[in-house]
């Protein structure tokens, strides 16, 4: 079974950042994204695109990372400091904090990042890309090792 790349991609040039952060469809801008908080929908239900061979990666989480310490982790420490509450105050309010506003910043970022991941027809590479293109690679110019790719 070879992997065939969906027809899509690159007809019309949406702003990434706009349709992301909104999570609308990277091919109109119409349909829904997301079908729950954090997980794509197959497909774009507006226009047909399909949404299953692509995923924004690990990349949003990074800067999840990034932007939660940065500039949520000195407020806490900036609230328990000043205020001075018992510390178990200032653990519950700021984990509830923390967690609201990395599950709002990773979706906001998997929509961006989705999108431009789409516009850029970027996509994980995977074995059976190169089995199927022309690309001679070690295995298909031996023939002895091509045949043990077959039977595997
Ligand atoms: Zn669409």
């Amino acid at each position: 079974m070879t992997h065939k790349p969906s027809p899509r991609r690159g007809r019309r040039r949406l702003p990434p950042v706009q349709t992301g952060l909104s999570g609308r469809c990277p091919e109109c801008g119409e349909g829904q994204l997301f079908k729950n908080m954090l997980s794509f929908n197959d497909g774009c239900a507006a226009c047909g695109a399909d949404f299953r061979d692509d995923d924004a990666g690990d990349g949003p989480a990074i800067f999840v990372i990034f932007a939660v310490g940065i500039f949520i982790i000195p407020l806490a420490l900036a609230f328990h400091m000043l205020l001075d509450p018992p510390l178990a105050v200032t653990f519950i309010i700021w984990s509830l904090i923390i967690i609201a506003a990395s599950l709002w910043l990773l979706r906001l970022m998997r929509g961006v990042m989705f999108n431009i991941a789409w516009q850029r027809n970027a996509r994980e590479v995977r074995l059976q890309d190169f089995k199927a293109s022309e690309v001679k690679t070690p295995a298909t110019q031996n023939p002895t090792a091509q045949d043990k790719d077959a039977d595997t």
